[in-house]
This record gives structure tokens, sequence and C-alpha cells, in this order.
């Protein structure tokens, strides 16, 4: 994603959301944590993402924060799981059955749009949902009529664009 931390023009958006939401917080901010993490009961959150280091992950990790049940807030990685065990010949893994896992995501893009916003930056719904097809539930997500798989992977994400744009509505700071 765009503005990155070491860009000069946001250092005020860091700042003030550092002001805003880590001053004296119960969860904590590291700049090289990436996602949520906890360490000796502490939770965690960072902007970064890979070899990247945005603010707008960060955000993303707050609309998290929002999202969760609050039993697992103090869970590493969420407490999430993705779907269904499975072990074969020493191998094992979760493999998701249904698009819950992007649901989920869908809800937090919501969030972290609406906060962002707030922050004075637009960034529009189709630009955030675009790495859903990253997520292992992402073909779950479900389309009227099926075709080759970038029309497919193209009509999917127009379906997530639109229920973060409905969320965004629901999500106001109001009722959040
Ligand atoms: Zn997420």
């Amino acid at each position: 994603m765009i503005l990155l931390t070491d860009d000069p023009k946001v250092e005020h958006i860091r700042n003030k959301i550092k002001a805003d939401f880590f001053y004296d917080a119960p969860v904590l901010l590291d700049n090289d944590v990436q996602g949520q993490r906890v360490v000796d009961g502490k939770v965690i959150i960072g902007p970064r993402a890979g070899p990247e280091s945005c603010y707008t992950n960060l955000v993303h990790e707050m609309a998290h924060l929002v999202e969760i049940d609050i039993d697992r807030i103090n869970q590493h990685g969420w407490g999430l799981r993705y779907g269904k065990y499975w072990e074969i010949y020493g191998q094992s893994g979760y493999e998701p059955q249904t698009d819950q896992a992007v649901c989920r995501e869908a809800r937090v893009w919501a969030l972290q749009l609406n906060l962002l916003q707030e922050y004075g930056v637009k960034i529009h719904a189709t630009e955030i949902v675009s790495s859903a097809v990253y997520l292992s539930a992402f073909c779950y997500v479900k389309i009227r009529k099926k075709s080759n798989q970038p029309e497919n992977d193209k009509r999917r994400l127009e379906v997530v664009a639109r229920k973060v744009r409905s969320h965004r509505k629901e999500f106001t700071a109001g009722n959040v």
C-alpha cells in the first residue's frame, strides 16, 4: 500500500495516531511488529507488512481491536484459526470451509477506512480489498455466475468491496 511510514508527508498523521491511541494505552505499539502479538500477557500491534511499514497497516490492526470479540483480544493472532484442522503424513494445517475470514476482514476494512477518513486519508473500498485474493477463504466468496478464474476473482473482489461499503455506513464513530 502507498503512504509508507518513512514518508515525511505522513509523519504528522503517524504522530497524531500515536497521541490519540497509544498514550498510556493498554495496547502497545511496536514499529517492528507485523499484525498483532501477545508478549508476557501484553497485546502489541504494529505497522509492518513484510518489508514495508505503513501506518495504514497499523490502523488495520486497530480496526481488528474494535471488531474482535473481547475474549480474543489478548490471544495471539486474535485467537483466530482458519477453518478445519487437517493432518496428512505428519503435515498439518487449517483449511477454510467458508468465506467467514473474508467477511471478518471486510468488517475490519470498513472500520479501517472510516478511521483513516478521520485522519484525512481517503482510500477506496476497491483499493483496500485487493489483498483479499491472498486470503485462503477468498474462493468461498459467493458469486452468481462462475466463469474463468480472473473473471471470478474480479467478481469476488466486487462482492467484498460492496460488503465494505455497506459496513462503512454501519460503523460510524457514533455506533462503534
Ligand atoms: Zn486483517
